[in-house]
């Protein structure tokens, strides 16, 4: 069984999952070159991947497992998985934000993010229009240099926020990493899968 996890911040709150769930990379994740870690678990390998690239690797089967946040599930566009399991972890918040409320009538409200898929169905379904304006990072920037009215972006502290004069205005979505997994790999591998997901529900409670 192949596991993808998404690098950073959920690979490292992952790894303790994992590991009481008895898988446990053979080398450190952060420091081997290697893209596919072997595990204690003979059967099982991790490949650490950007975040975005989890679900194709799910979809398409390169991967029978992924572990992502629902940011990034919200955002794909295929549903070539399951999600049975939040795990509970890296939780946050997806928000709508800006330095207050603009008042414009003359243009389209633009908004920045990284989440243009999930920006345009939310204002979509409160019949507001707006521009989206894609970014890649650093959201925050956007509304001080007068590139977007609003920003959509995760929310942890707030401290990123406050620290750039932002205030949250709306709550989007609660976020968590997920469990996904291959629908054709849940029938072939179901003893597997089941087992690994009934080791991770009974530590995430
Ligand atoms: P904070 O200052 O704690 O509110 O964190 C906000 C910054 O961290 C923003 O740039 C977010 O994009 C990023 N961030 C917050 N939570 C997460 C998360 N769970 N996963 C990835 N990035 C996050």
């Amino acid at each position: 069984m192949v596991i993808a996890v998404s690098k950073g911040r959920i690979l490292q709150e992952a790894l303790p999952l994992l590991a009481i769930a008895g898988i446990v990379p053979h080398e450190d994740p952060d420091e081997s070159r290697k893209l596919i870690l072997e595990t204690s678990d003979g059967k099982t390998k991790l490949v650490v991947i950007r975040a975005a690239d989890v679900p194709t690797f799910v979809e398409y089967g390169a991967a029978d497992v992924g572990i992502a946040g629902k940011d990034v599930l919200l955002e794909y566009e295929g549903d070539g998985f399951y999600e049975p399991l939040d795990l509970k972890i890296a939780a946050c918040r997806l928000v709508l934000a800006g330095r207050g409320q603009v008042e414009n009538d003359s243009r389209r409200l633009r908004v920045a993010t990284k989440y243009a898929t999930t920006t345009r169905r939310y204002f979509a379904q409160k019949g507001v229009q707006i521009e989206v304006v894609k970014l890649y990072g650093s959201m925050e920037l956007a509304p001080l240099v007068g590139l977007a009215d609003y920003i959509v972006d995760l929310v942890d502290t707030g401290n990123t926020l406050k620290a750039n004069g932002l205030v949250m205005m709306e709550h989007i979505a609660d976020i968590s990493s997920r469990l996904i997994v291959n629908k054709a790999s849940m029938k072939i591998k179901h003893n597997q899968i089941t087992d690994l997901i009934g080791r991770l529900a009974a530590v995430t409670g």
